[in-house]
Order: structure tokens, then C-alpha cells, then sequence
């Protein structure tokens, strides 16, 4: 296969330019950050779970009318999507106080909330994607209030789906992550979801036992990194076919 030109290199995946124009290919890494990547590991296998995992919950978004801007998996670590013009905004939903809800505002870590809450930061790592509200986000023009409005609708939607999805399978989907990009088609400009959704930017506990299958393993030294990652994956019933020995993949192509 030809040499891609790689286009992005993040914490978790690389970006490389697609095979058509307004394509790109998106890699999935098994490096691991946390706490402004102050603490960078590897999770052995995380890459090829997140690459199945964000294929199967951005395919079943599709199928409710989400757009987003995945089009297919293009391998084990690899897939396909469409470029869009990304909102500088982690758009973070929560459904039970944990992580920096829990310790700012002191309250115990898995407090149902009283109702979903949505917040804002904004993407800079030299800030620490701090904060922000709205009125942050229209006075600097990041996002316009119509973009916003399609944003909460939208992330309204993909909570209300994914908590269900996983309550499922026995897991309850505490808080967790989205970005949103601008799409073009002819002269309309289209919000669609973009990034990826895994373990690593969702919370996601047994609704048993309120055992922890997401990055807070490896952030909070519990062990078992690599096995939560997994039993996700199990229990939306796409572990690779050929289990463990399927989690190496290709190498990455610079
Ligand atoms: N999150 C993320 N990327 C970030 C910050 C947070 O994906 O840069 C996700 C995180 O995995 C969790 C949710 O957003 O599911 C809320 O995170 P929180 O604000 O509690 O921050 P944390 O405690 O993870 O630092």
C-alpha cells in the first residue's frame, strides 16, 4: 500500500490523509495519558478495542440518525472518516458525579445527578482545555448559537441512546466525552459527530458492582487496564474473533 502522509498526531490515535479528498484515516494508538498527559503509559490491545468499539456505537448513532463523520473500518487499528472542521470544544455529559464534577464541587463519586448535565472545555493543551460556558464559547466565535443548539440536541440524543445501550449489557454510562465537526456538502454546513467514543473518554461501571471499565484504571493505578477495555468490548459482543492474539494489528505507517 502506498505511504500516507500523516496529517495529526495525538495523544491516543494519528491522522493521516485518506485516499479521496475530504477522507481521512484515522489510527488508533495504544498510548495511553492522563492528567494533561502528565502520566503517558501503554495499554496493550487499547487501540484495536477503541477502534472496534467507536466503530460499533458511531455505526448504531448512525442507524438513530446521528450524523457522524465515520464511514468504515478500514482494518484493526484503522478506519476511515470523513475530514471535518473540528469544534475546539470537549463537550462533556455526565449522569452520576465522578472525576472533576465529583472533587470541584464535592460531591460523592456515584451520586446519581439530579438530571443530565452538559459542560464545555475548551481544546488547548497549553491551557489544560479549561472550563468554559457559552458565552465564552459565542463571544469568541468557536461555535455560533445555532451550532450550540444543534450540539445539545445532539449530545442530548447520543446520551439518551448510549445509556441505554449500555444499561444493556450491565454497564452504566456515568459521564463521558463527544467532539463535533463542521461538515460541507455543496453550500450546507452539516454538525456531525467526530472524534471517537471508547473506554477512554467514557466512565463506564458495572451497574452491579460499580467496577470501573475505562481509563480510570489506568489514571488511578487499579490494574486490570487492559481487561476492562476488554469486557466492554465482550459485552457489546465485538471482541476481535481470534480474542488476545488479535490485539497487535499492523503497524503504523509514517
Ligand atoms: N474526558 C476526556 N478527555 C479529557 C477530559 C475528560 O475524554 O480531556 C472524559 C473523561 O474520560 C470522562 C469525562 O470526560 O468520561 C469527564 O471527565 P472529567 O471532567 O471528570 O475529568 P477527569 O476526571 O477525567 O480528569
Amino acid at each position: 500500500m502506498a505511504r500516507r502522509r500523516q496529517l495529526y498526531e495525538g495523544k491516543a490515535k494519528i491522522l493521516f490523509e485518506g485516499p479521496e479528498p475530504g477522507t481521512l484515516v484515522q489510527y488508533f494508538k495504544d498510548d495511553a495519558t492522563a492528567f494533561n498527559a502528565q502520566k503517558r503509559g501503554t495499554i496493550t490491545g487499547k487501540g484495536v478495542l477503541n477502534n472496534r468499539i467507536s466503530e460499533y456505537l458511531m455505526q448504531r448513532l448512525g442507524e438513530i440518525g446521528i450524523p457522524t463523520h465515520f464511514i468504515r473500518r478500514l482494518n484493526m487499528r484503522e478506519q476511515l472518516v470523513r475530514e471535518v472542521e473540528i469544534i475546539p470544544l470537549e463537550v462533556v455529559v455526565r449522569n452520576v458525579a465522578a472525576g472533576s464534577l465529583a472533587t470541584r464541587l464535592g460531591i460523592q463519586e456515584g451520586t446519581r445527578l439530579p438530571r443530565s448535565i452538559i459542560e464545555y472545555y475548551y481544546k488547548n493543551d497549553a491551557l489544560q482545555d479549561p472550563m468554559v460556558s457559552e458565552e465564552h464559547i459565542t463571544a469568541f466565535g468557536w461555535a455560533s448559537t445555532h451550532d450550540l443548539d444543534d450540539i445539545v440536541q445532539l449530545t442530548l440524543r447520543v446520551n439518551d441512546f448510549l445509556s441505554g445501550l449500555f444499561l444493556g449489557v450491565g454497564i452504566t454510562l456515568v459521564d463521558f466525552k463527544l467532539e463535533f465537526g463542521r461538515l460541507w456538502e455543496n453550500d450546507e454546513m452539516r454538525i456531525v459527530l467526530a472524534d471517537e467514543i471508547s473506554p477512554d473518554n467514557c466512565r463506564l461501571w458495572d451497574a452491579k458492582t460499580g467496577e470501573k471499565m475505562d481509563k480510570d484504571r489506568f489514571r488511578r493505578d487499579l490494574g486490570k487496564v487492559e481487561e476492562g477495555y476488554q469486557e466492554v468490548a465482550r459485552r457489546l459482543g465485538i471482541l476481535p474473533e481470534a480474542g488476545i492474539r488479535d490485539l497487535k494489528g499492523p503497524e503504523v505507517m509514517q
